[in-house]
């Protein structure tokens, strides 16, 4: 590969010849791409020789931060070793029951079951597949509909799309496909009206019932949801929904996914978001931190409630991918674990970085007249644009604000994510406390700009 080129260069043949994800690429093309060229920790630089600040940990999964050559090695070790095989047909291999014995010590108890997807959206296909199969052994196979909610993320494939709420991913390609329901998010500043966080919580969690009732309870299979909304805008649900959301899937016996794609591996001091929200999910959705992305993987964690009848009644499970459970992802996964246990960095976020991060971003943006919330736990947040504090109201052309204030984040060699009318963070789970500051001012530094660019300060 050549890696001498120009940055014009690379923009120019970069414009020639790939698509981006999620981009309008004839206003990219216009404008040329940052090029990265290497990351170290929680940096990154530019082919301009530019030092960014990573503060979205890639796409909310480089947990262990870049440059590890820990997982490099893994990786080479086992390419050498056993670069492929499938575990199709009546075979295996030892990486991947390493990493499937390891997920059961590191997942909640009652997971002991894994399946291996290469991304968080097969994953969520893998879901609506293993839901009805599920449903279908238990002898009620009308069971079909799945619940989700608008403004969800669960990935971009048909299926995943489909379970996500974006409206304009659904605008896109006919979606949903059938048999999937959307309730209301549980995002309380833009949409909880007078109500009280607490109240708006239990409303629409109480929507879950009210659209299973609507449906028939005779076929409604699943609810998913991502512990907190991390795509949506991380978004943080009221105390009072989850514990309703729960309590309504038992009272109809439907299945509870949750969405651990971001949540998982540490991002909340936990090890999965769920255990945060004190829930008990009977399927998780796993992918991003599980190889803190430095090769692709995903999966499902299943419970006893599913893995049993789905070994021992339902014969044949007719789903699976060539690279299903490949073997250098494994390694790599497996060694991304060893690296979070034997340095303690979930512990160290729960204790440590995550309370010292969620307290100096409050306290940097307290007498911000922009920021109307921080929202967070653990090395993850989100910060709501306000155009008024004391009435949380939101700006008309939706959007807008958040794409101003990362014009300077990029401008300041800061990766902070807009959504909507958040700002998100999601650093590395290695950041050191000075890295911490560094980040929060920065941040600052952007939001003020922006506000006084809007002439509010
Ligand atoms: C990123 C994400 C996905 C999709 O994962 P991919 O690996 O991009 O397919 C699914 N769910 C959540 C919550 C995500 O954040």
């Amino acid at each position: 590969m050549n890696t001498q080129r120009t940055t014009q260069e690379w923009q120019a043949l970069d414009a020639a010849h790939h698509i981006h994800p999620f981009s309008d690429m004839g206003a990219l093309n216009r404008a040329g791409s940052r090029v990265i060229v290497r990351g170290e920790g929680v940096y990154l630089w530019d082919s301009e020789g530019h030092q960014i600040m990573d503060g979205m940990a890639g796409l909310w999964c480089v947990n262990v931060g870049y440059g590890r050559k820990e997982l490099a090695d893994a990786a080479a070790r086992q390419m050498q070793e056993l670069a492929y095989y499938n575990t199709f047909f009546k075979t295996t291999h030892p990486a991947v029951i390493e990493l499937s014995r390891l997920l059961a010590e590191v997942t909640p108890p009652g997971f002991e079951h894994f399946f291996f997807t290469n991304s968080g959206s097969e994953g969520n296909d893998t879901i609506i597949r293993m839901v009805r199969r599920y449903w279908d052994i238990i002898g009620q196979p009308e069971r079909k509909v799945i619940i989700s909610r608008h403004n969800a993320y669960h990935g971009s494939t048909v299926g995943a799309a489909s379970l996500g709420g974006m409206d304009y991913m659904h605008s896109q390609g006919g979606l949903p496909i059938p048999d999937i329901e959307h309730i209301d998010q549980p995002y309380w500043y833009a949409e909880g009206g007078d109500l009280s966080p607490e109240a708006f919580g239990l409303k629409v969690a109480r929507q879950l019932e009210e659209k299973i009732l609507a449906v028939g309870p005779e076929r409604v299979a699943a609810f998913i949801g991502e512990p907190f909304q991390g795509a949506g805008g991380v978004i943080f649900p009221p105390d009072s929904y989850w514990p309703e959301i729960q309590r309504i899937c038992r009272q109809y016996g439907i299945l509870l996914v949750a969405d651990e794609v971001i949540g998982g591996f540490g991002r909340t001091g936990h090890w999965f978001a769920s255990q945060h929200f004190g829930i008990e999910p009977d399927l998780m959705t796993i992918a991003k931190g599980m190889t803190s992305g430095y090769i692709p993987m995903g999966g499902v964690a299943i419970s006893r409630r599913v893995a049993d009848p789905l070994i021992n009644e339902g014969g044949d499970f007719n789903h699976g991918l060539t690279y299903s459970g490949h073997p250098v992802a494994a390694a790599v996964a497996i060694r991304n674990i060893g690296i979070l246990r034997e340095e303690g960095i979930v512990e160290r976020v729960m204790n440590d970085t995550g309370p010292y991060f969620q307290r100096c971003l409050k306290e940097a943006l307290a007498d911000n007249p922009l920021i109307g919330e921080v929202a967070g736990t653990g090395l993850v947040a989100g910060m709501q644009l306000t155009r008024n504090k004391a009435t949380r109201e939101l700006f008309p052309n939706r959007g807008e604000v958040g794409l101003l204030c990362r014009d300077f984040c990029f401008a300041n060699n800061l990766i902070m994510r807009a959504t909507g009318e958040r700002m998100l963070l999601s650093p590395p789970l290695v950041i050191s406390r000075s890295e911490i500051d560094e980040l929060v001012s920065r941040a600052q530094h952007c939001i003020t700009l922006t506000a006084r660019k809007l002439g509010m300060v």
